[in-house]
């Protein structure tokens, strides 16, 4: 048969890197073979390695509300711009996606983008019984333990309640884990004056370590089962706290951000711009998330992508910075510049993806998943800078960094969305 497209190429299995052509008919990956296939169009270059492509279990794309830093078009092309293809949108906006409307609402607007967005579902303290009513609307539940971007601090007298009747969804929560009150002890002292990287003394490791073991704790007398993933860690404590979890059996998970895998409180010293929840922590946290990243116990590559426009990072401080357009070039920068194996890479950016939040039709190169491609181009170094970006907000924490390699194509439910720097 004549597929509509093959891609051609050293395909990245959890298995290893083998030479394959990916036949794709009506959106999905429809024949695998060494050699032989015909199509009408076929996307082939020695250099390159196809992964499935990249799943983002953690993004802010501001629609509806705050359009002016980000929508649903900017935001997946930005998306595919890094060999992103799937994305998970968070609840915060300012009307949180906490029911069955608002959910309804980002589902229509986001319909028929170049990457496939789904959706977290927001959990209000008092309204914890409306957590299963949008359960086939949300791919998981996000709970801020802390205040962040539009939405106060969830109160850990109700956190147990809160996992079990998620657990009851059979859905997971994604958790951010800090703690407030050690956040709001530690601003007092960290004048408004002080040096930018004193922004990670305000939020010390102690906010989100103490928070990863409460929540570990909480964990353990869930009566329902209930799978967390904890959001960006940043410190290796906590990263201990939920290795040792894990060896117990707990249920739990973890993400990395681009940004805590590559920078370090320091650069805060040179770039206002790098202000995020958590911060940034030192050199010795950022080897542990890499090492936690190779070895097994990082499950998830995240942009944690939370535009904010240039004059609202400068002018009040806003946290948060964009990762998506530059989700592919930190992937090239973890292969040829920090050892990962392309297979490691596979695991960490869709199929852990894949397995922890169950969806059975994408996350690896197989026959009859969605034909969602990432190729990238490990020996074409590119410079980050604002020209490139497509997010809205029009500005990269990466600018002036070179990277080893380059997304060269995005394939999404086999249309090729981005091709050597065109998306859509
Ligand atoms: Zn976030």
């Amino acid at each position: 048969m004549e597929h509509d497209l093959i891609v051609e190429g050293l395909a990245a299995t959890p298995s290893g890197v083998e030479p394959l052509q990916i036949g794709i008919t009506d959106g999905k990956i429809a024949e695998l073979k060494r050699s032989g296939l015909k199509a009408g169009r076929r996307l082939r270059d020695e250099r390159c390695v196809i992964f499935p492509g990249f799943i983002d279990v953690h993004v802010h794309l501001r629609e509806p509300g705050w359009e002016h830093k980000e929508d649903f078009l900017t935001g997946t092309m930005a998306a595919v711009h890094g060999g992103v293809t799937t994305l998970f949108d968070m609840p915060n906006n300012p009307e949180p996606a906490d029911s069955r409307e608002a959910l309804a609402r980002k589902a229509e607007l986001s319909k028929g983008k170049v990457a496939d967005v789904m959706f977290f579902g927001g959990v209000r303290r008092d309204r914890l019984s409306a957590i299963p009513s949008i359960k086939e609307l949300v791919v998981g539940y996000k709970i801020f333990m802390s205040q962040t971007t539009g939405s106060a601090p969830f109160p850990l007298s109700k956190l147990r309640e809160a996992l079990e009747v998620i657990g009851s969804t059979s859905k997971p929560a994604s958790v951010h884990a800090e703690d407030q009150s050690v956040i709001d002890a530690a601003s007092s002292e960290v004048k408004a004056s002080s040096a930018p990287d004193r922004y990670a003394d305000a939020r010390p490791p102690e906010a989100e370590v103490g928070a990863v073991r409460e929540l570990l704790s909480v964990l353990t007398r869930c009566s329902a089962d209930v799978r967390v993933n904890v959001c960006h860690v940043s410190t290796s404590s906590a990263l201990n706290l939920i290795r040792g979890a894990r060896r117990s059996g707990a249920n739990v998970v973890c993400e990395a951000t681009l940004h805590h895998l590559f920078f370090t409180r320091r650069d805060m010293l040179r770039s206002p711009m790098l202000r995020t929840n958590p911060p940034l922590r030192t050199d010795g946290d950022r080897r542990a998330l890499l090492e936690g990243l190779a070895g097994g116990s990082v499950d998830f590559l995240v942009s944690d992508h939370a535009p904010h426009t240039r004059e609202e990072k400068l002018s009040s401080g806003a946290a948060g910075v964009p990762g998506l357009d530059n989700y592919g070039n930190i992937v090239s920068w973890l292969i040829k510049k920090r050892g990962l194996s392309p297979s490691t890479v596979s695991m960490v950016t869709s199929a852990n993806q894949a397995r922890f939040f169950r969806l059975h039709d994408r996350g690896s190169i197989t026959v009859g998943a969605r034909a969602d491609l990432a190729v990238l181009d490990l020996d074409s170094p590119e410079t980050a800078s604002a020209d490139s970006v497509r997010s809205k907000c029009g500005w990269s924490p990466y600018e002036g960094k070179r990277f080893p390699g380059r997304v060269k194509w995005t394939v999404s439910a086999g249309r090729v969305v981005y091709e050597d720097g065109v998306a859509g």
